[in-house]
């Protein structure tokens, strides 16, 4: 039973600490020095090793017993009664008692790894291998770099991008990275909020407590690795910038490596003084696009895979095939943020699993309920709307088929393509069913021709073009 406990142990303290969203000071004060010791017939016990003795327990007791009871009984799936007792009680379990509790030889590699990250305030989910690169090769590179060689490589990273586009995914997967490859690394991330927070709780008192300072400064400059996020919040925050300045100094002079995020590049954020604008410069800066169609369509690939479906490239199985179209669909409806292109898809799973329906093109359509009065041309629409105009499929259109009937559309949806979409040759190409983007390129040139010099074939186009785009 023990084994199960000290297993899950983690993944208590994660649920308890997001579910009763405990502060990071008190999460380390009081939660992390609790150990486990025993765990026999429903009843729990554990230790406190904090520096804070009885004092510290009876706070714990107080505030916390309630919620780390509950957090362990949902975890362990058990209705728990718990004990925490201090180092040296006699209703210790002999066997785990405080001497081994804290490296016991119960806690294989996986589970001290999995403390460091808790530690490390990071989420084991952001790693290099679930980060898709597609168009973000030169982000991913240099980040996977900085990990490589902390401090040595690029000092500080500055990232920058829009909103989810993957800037926190990539800083915590340097975080997890040096702290898989290098075990007595020492990584600590950090939300620049949360940082102006301590800031504002620790120096904006009245009444200071210097050791408090004290600690919270030692903890910013005793780490290898300092991840900050989302640094643009320290526009106008006098203190905060000093306290960054500060830390920021120290570390980059012991080749400590820091990394920064950003919604934009250091020279537009705001209310800054100068010489931060300066450290954030002085390594390296590297943005994150948003990702283009093919990179869209292989990160919901990878998250259908993480939730149990596997969508391959074949066509021809028609459950496959149905799903492809509905990630198609999802892929060309949210362009520019991922958390929205992976919520929808969740979206889209979870409605199909309580529904019981197979996931089409159809019912993705219908789950998300896409305002269509904004949605925008794609090369599908126009395909679908010139094959029913021409009353033919939208399969003949992307077959080889080279009769005029289908021929002629084909090359028009060339052309369209080209006039209504922004996607390059080669994604048109694509979705045509093409090699060579070059006949692309020939057909649209055809159209173009034939609408200036043949009214019937500028009829037809105009006659499309309503159909397409009604506004
Ligand atoms: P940001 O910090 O830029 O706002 P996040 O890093 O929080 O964005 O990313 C939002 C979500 O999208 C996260 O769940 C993240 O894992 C996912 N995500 C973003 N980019 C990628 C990518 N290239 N590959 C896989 N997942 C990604
Ligand atoms: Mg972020």
């Amino acid at each position: 039973m023990l084994d199960i406990l000290e297993e899950k142990w983690p993944e208590i303290l994660d649920f308890f600490k997001k579910e009763y969203d405990i502060q990071d000071i008190t999460f380390e004060t009081f939660i992390l020095p609790l150990n486990v010791n025993s765990y026999k017939d429903g009843l729990v016990k554990l230790v406190f090793t904090g520096n804070s003795g009885s004092s510290g327990l009876q706070y714990i007791n107080k505030r916390y017993f309630d919620f780390l009871k509950i957090s362990i009984s949902i975890i362990l799936g058990d209705d728990i009664d718990l004990q925490i007792l201090l180092p040296g009680d006699s209703s210790l379990e002999e066997e785990k008692n405080i001497e081994n509790a804290s490296v016991s030889p119960l806690d294989s590699e996986d589970i001290i790894l999995e403390k460091r990250i808790l530690e490390s305030h990071l989420d084991k989910k952001y790693t290099f291998d679930s980060f898709v690169v597609g168009n973000n090769a030169v982000a991913q590179a240099t980040s996977l770099a900085v990990a490589d060689s902390p401090g040595e490589a690029h000092n500080p990273l500055f990232l920058y991008g829009g909103v989810g586009l993957g800037k926190t995914h990539l800083m915590q997967s340097i975080g997890n990275f040096v702290l898989k490859s290098d075990p007595k690394a020492k990584v600590l991330y950090t939300t620049t909020e949360s940082f102006t927070n301590e800031v504002i709780d620790l120096l904006g008192k009245q009444k200071k407590n210097q050791d408090e300072i004290i600690e919270f400064r030692n903890k910013y400059r005793n780490v290898d690795v300092l991840l900050i996020d989302d640094i643009q919040f320290i526009s106008g925050k006098e203190r905060t910038q000093e306290e960054i300045f500060n830390i920021f100094n120290e570390l980059f002079l012991k080749h400590k490596q820091i990394v920064f995020t950003s919604d934009r590049k250091p020279n537009e954020i705001e209310d800054i003084a100068d010489r931060l604008t300066t450290r954030f410069q002085q390594g390296i800066t590297v943005d994150i696009q948003s990702p283009d169609y093919e990179t869209r369509m292989a990160i919901l690939k990878n998250h259908a895979l993480s939730q149990g479906i596997k969508v391959t490239d074949d066509r021809d199985d028609f459950e496959n095939n149905n799903i492809i179209e509905a990630l198609d669909y999802i892929a060309t409806n949210f362009v520019t943020n991922v958390r929205e292109l992976e919520g929808s898809l969740n979206n889209v799973i979870a409605f199909s699993k309580i529904n019981r329906v197979p996931i089409t093109k159809e019912f993705a359509m219908d789950t998300l309920k896409v305002d269509n009065s904004e949605e925008k041309i794609t090369c599908q629409t126009i395909i679908n709307t010139v094959a029913e105009h021409f009353q033919i499929t939208a399969a003949d259109i992307c077959s080889k088929k080279r009769s005029n009937d289908v021929a002629f559309p084909r090359q028009i949806c060339m052309y369209l393509c080209r006039v209504y979409t922004d996607e390059k040759l080669e994604t048109i190409a694509k979705y045509l069913k093409k090699k060579n983007h070059a006949t692309v390129s020939y057909g649209y040139n055809e159209i173009k021709k034939a609408v200036e010099t043949d009214p019937s074939t500028k009829a037809t186009i105009d006659i499309l073009k309503k159909k397409i785009n009604p506004k």
